[in-house]
């Protein structure tokens, strides 16, 4: 590579920090700073590993544990909210993966954004709320924005070199998750273990869950319109079982470009890293000769009654889409405290997506009210 990057890792614990250091170290890439919630043992050994300048935990328990752990190190611990935000801006870092989970991503990207740092996105929930505003000033700043989410890689990868006017369709695979072809009836009274047990990736709980429910497309759907500046109606969603095939362009005349590989997330993170660039890395090979035969279906929006409401609040646009995810992210912690039962989630969102009026063409101020106006319909 050109470019040797230093990269701050936010959300360092989680499933895509964890495999963002084995692309960093297998790229031999330095880190400039750490991130995460608590994770005292593993924050300590990431940080003796890679050794950043900065370190910061959210839970300020955390961080003044850490700190004594790192006094030997010179390795700066940063407590709190302010730790996020100082980690995206950290001058002797070049790029920044937001490996967050929820919509507490939203400041410290567009602080990073600010700062003129390299995106590479994981977290979607900062495109789903504040998509326009936050690809706007991206492309005021000059910033890259290169999404880390394997469909929207693939996608990012099928565009290159062609003119988006000659575009006529993006094509989203789904897993399907746990639960596909199961009926609304069959699926009632599914538990929290079984909705986590998810056929292809392994994620953190929220992902899972949004997958189980097919929120997690839903919210694809609108991160694919804010990243390629596409309407909805050009954007369909196939259920792909295998995940191999990871997402699709059709063109004007006809041609239909995909991009496939082995469900291993290590590939479009690092290739957020090192584009316009390859390099051969950690990822597993596709083996096309034993990877099986490759099915796809249409989706069920009986069954999985969240995609249809993602994509409807994405038609309605404006604060709609923060309204759902803050109600979402809400619902879906009720759903792993066991508070409610599976079908509560779309319940939840429905119910915020009907109470709370919409704002269109909101500021950042406008966003943070709307998620927190859904958070509290869903945490009644
Ligand atoms: P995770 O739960 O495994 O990890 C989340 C990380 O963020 C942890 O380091 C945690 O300490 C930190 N964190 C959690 N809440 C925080 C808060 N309020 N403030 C600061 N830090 C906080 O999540 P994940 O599965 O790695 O997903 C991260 C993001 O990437 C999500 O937005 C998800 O939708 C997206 N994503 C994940 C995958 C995947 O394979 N896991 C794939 C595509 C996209
Ligand atoms: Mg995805």
């Amino acid at each position: 590579m050109n470019t040797k990057r230093t990269i701050s890792v936010l959300g360092s614990t989680g499933s895509i920090g964890r495999q963002s250091l084995e692309v960093i170290a297998a790229l031999g890439l330095s880190v400039g700073a750490l991130t995460a919630h608590s994770s005292v043992d593993l924050l300590e050994e990431q940080a003796r590993k890679f050794r950043p300048r900065l370190v910061a935990a959210t839970d300020p328990k955390a961080a003044a544990d850490l700190k004594v752990r790192l006094a030997d190190t010179g390795i700066r611990v940063v407590s709190g909210q302010e730790g996020l935000p100082e980690a995206a801006v950290l001058p002797e870092s070049d790029t920044v993966i937001t490996a967050v989970v929820g919509v507490a991503g939203l400041t410290p990207t567009l602080a990073a954004i600010d700062a003129g740092k390299r995106i590479a996105l994981a977290n979607k929930e900062t495109l789903v709320c504040a998509g326009e505003l936050v690809m706007a000033r991206a492309r005021e700043k000059g910033v890259d924005i290169v999404p880390v989410d394997s469909e929207h890689s693939a996608l990012f990868q099928c565009l290159e070199g062609n003119s988006r006017g000659e575009v006529k369709r993006l094509i989203l695979t789904a897993s399907g998750g746990p639960f596909f072809g199961k009926s609304r009836a069959e699926l009632e009274n599914v538990t929290r273990a079984q909705a986590l047990k998810h056929p292809n990736w392994s994620m953190g709980a929220k992902i899972t869950i949004d997958s189980a429910t097919m929120m997690n497309k839903g919210l694809e759907f609108i991160e694919a319109m804010r990243l390629y500046d596409m309407p909805p109606e050009k954007i369909s969603i196939v259920v792909h079982r295998e995940s191999i095939v990871h997402s699709l362009v059709e063109y004007c005349d006809g041609a239909v470009l995909a991009q496939l590989g082995a469900p291993d997330m290590r590939l479009p993170i690092q290739y957020a890293l090192t584009w316009p660039e390859r390099q051969p890395g950690p990822a597993d090979a596709l083996d096309l000769l034993t990877c099986g035969p490759l099915h796809f279906a249409p989706p069920d929006l009986e069954a999985f009654p969240c995609l249809a409401l993602a994509m409807e609040a994405a038609k309605t646009g404006g604060t709609a889409p923060a309204i759902m995810n803050g109600a979402n992210e809400a619902a879906v912690a009720r759903f792993l405290a066991d508070e409610i039962g599976f079908y509560d989630i779309p319940r939840l969102v429905e119910d915020a997506l009907s109470h709370v009026p919409v704002v269109p063409a909101p500021g950042l101020e406008e966003i943070q009210a709307a998620d927190a106006a859904g958070r509290q319909i869903a945490e009644r």
